[in-house]
């Protein structure tokens, strides 16, 4: 493990003891600090201001019950989540995750990570993240609508277009947000667009913004790329995953020339080597709430469902974990460093595991960083809210031009950033220095807050 410099090391040992058992939270941490050493010796203000510690502490932690009734008349309770981590550069941003997994810890991983996120794009918004344990999956339309509307129930006092602005993550999409936001209107009695991103576009959503963050990701591969005078023209790609991430970035892969032969859900993984067939994909998992193996069935013999090994196993020139947090470990990281793989770019939040980072990079493979990479989701929302707060739409190649150009300069700034503090070519750096120092600027100028 990387040395931290000796003026963050308090900061880490505060945040393990503060934050008893939040292992997420603790590497997404550990991870912004690592890259920070050469920061506060070139600014020690930022040490001596207590600016970093400031940020590791959520500046609101709301924890809220969440009863509800199944259609055969039994009553359930999950827990729900809201961590407003940062406001210092806009509203608290960031989106809600329904997945049985979820506690404190993965918000406020996620929450932490976002602040810097949404620094990076350069929009004026804060950094937040919520969710529950509740599980949507096998779970009826109606049943889904009763959670979102107990949930709505709670959290609507917490949100608004100038406090808080929630999006979907893992388990929440256009439905659950639809849900959510006709529980909103309900209770407020005011359509007040701009409280939640990600809308369906007859209610308030933007061109873009549902294809917006696995789009991103492969526009950001193309950067990488072209610094090398090469782009994603037949390349071989791996994403991991299926869902709403997953299924956009195999999108602009094909539309970019790429081809990706696999990807995946909690079940195991399908490897079609002639190319994913995204229509029918879509067909599986977004109409019919199937599975990839589904998938695999319709499909014939052209594709094979594989349910006990890895996806890594499948050869590839780039792989996108596109799924969840650590899916991408130092074992998958070997065969693909075996098997000739080049770049390595995280579409989910935090897939690729410290060692396995430490791996790529000993083996020269590029790799680039959530932060970066999937900037394009919440960079697109900052658009929608530009639009809710202007009443107009804006087409979807206007929309996508913007999206490509703000992923240029998340990439370009993350270079520029590296360079400038010694780590030529490292994303992960020219990232998390280039997000924080935005962050801590404003900070500073706020005062103590
Ligand atoms: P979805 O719920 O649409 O899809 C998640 C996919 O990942 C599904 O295929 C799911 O499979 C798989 N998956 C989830 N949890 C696990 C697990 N524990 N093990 C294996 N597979 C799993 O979520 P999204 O596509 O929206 O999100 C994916 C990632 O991208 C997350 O890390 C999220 O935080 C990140 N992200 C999403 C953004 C967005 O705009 N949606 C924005 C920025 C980041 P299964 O159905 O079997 O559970």
């Amino acid at each position: 493990m990387p040395v931290l410099d000796e003026r963050l090391v308090p900061i880490f040992e505060e945040v393990l003891s503060r934050n008893p058992g939040e292992t997420e939270f603790h590497q997404a941490v550990r991870e912004v600090l690592e890259s920070l050493g050469p920061v506060v010796s070139k600014h020690p203000q930022y040490a001596d201001s207590a600016v970093i510690r400031r940020l590791c502490e959520p500046e609101r932690q709301i924890i809220f019950r969440v009863p509800w009734v199944t259609d055969s008349g039994k009553i359930e309770v999950n827990r729900g989540f809201r961590v407003e981590f940062s406001s210092a550069l806009g509203p608290y941003k960031g989106g809600l995750r329904f997945h049985p997994s979820v506690y404190l810890g993965i918000v406020k991983f996620l929450g932490f990570e976002q602040i810097f996120k949404n620094a990076l794009t350069g929009l004026p918004i804060g950094g937040g993240k919520g969710g529950s344990d509740f599980d949507p999956k096998g779970r009826t339309d109606a049943e889904v609508m009763r959670f979102c509307q107990s949930f709505m129930t709670e959290l609507y006092r917490h949100i608004g277009e100038y406090t808080d602005v929630p999006a979907g993550d893992i388990g929440v999409g256009g439905r659950e947000l639809g849900y959510m936001f006709g529980q909103y209107k309900r209770i407020t009695n005011r359509y007040e667009s701009g409280t939640l991103t990600g809308k369906g576009l007859s209610w308030g959503g933007a061109q873009v913004r549902t294809e917006a963050t696995g789009y991103g990701t492969a526009f950001f591969v193309n950067e990488m790329l072209r610094t090398e005078q090469d782009s994603l023209d037949g390349k071989k790609v791996v994403v991991s995953g299926s869902g709403n991430v997953a299924i956009y970035a195999i999108e602009k892969v094909h539309q970019l020339g790429g081809i990706v032969v696999a990807c995946s859900d909690s079940a195991g993984y399908v490897h079609d080597p002639a190319g994913i067939d995204l229509e029918l994909l879509k067909e599986v998992k977004n109409v019919q709430r199937g599975r990839v193996s589904d998938y695999a069935v319709a499909r014939g013999n052209q594709a094979s469902f594989v349910s006990d090994g890895s996806i890594w196993d499948v050869p590839c020139d780039i792989a996108l974990p596109c799924a969840t947090q650590n899916e991408l470990d130092s074992i998958g990281v070997a065969t693909l460093i075996r098997n000739g793989c080049c770049i390595v770019a995280e579409g989910a939040n935090m897939p690729v595991t410290p060692d396995a980072i430490r791996t790529l990079a000993d083996a020269n493979v590029r790799f680039a960083p959530a932060k970066a990479v999937n900037a394009g989701g919440v960079a697109t929302s900052a658009l929608e809210m530009q639009q809710n707060a202007s009443r107009d739409t804006w087409t979807f190649d206007y929309t996508q031009n913007r999206l490509a150009e703000i992923m240029r300069s998340i990439h370009d700034r993350c270079l520029e950033t590296a360079d400038e503090y010694g780590s030529p070519g490292n994303y992960v750096a020219g990232a998390n220095i280039s997000g924080f120092t935005r962050v801590a600027d404003s900070m500073l100028a706020l005062g103590v807050i």
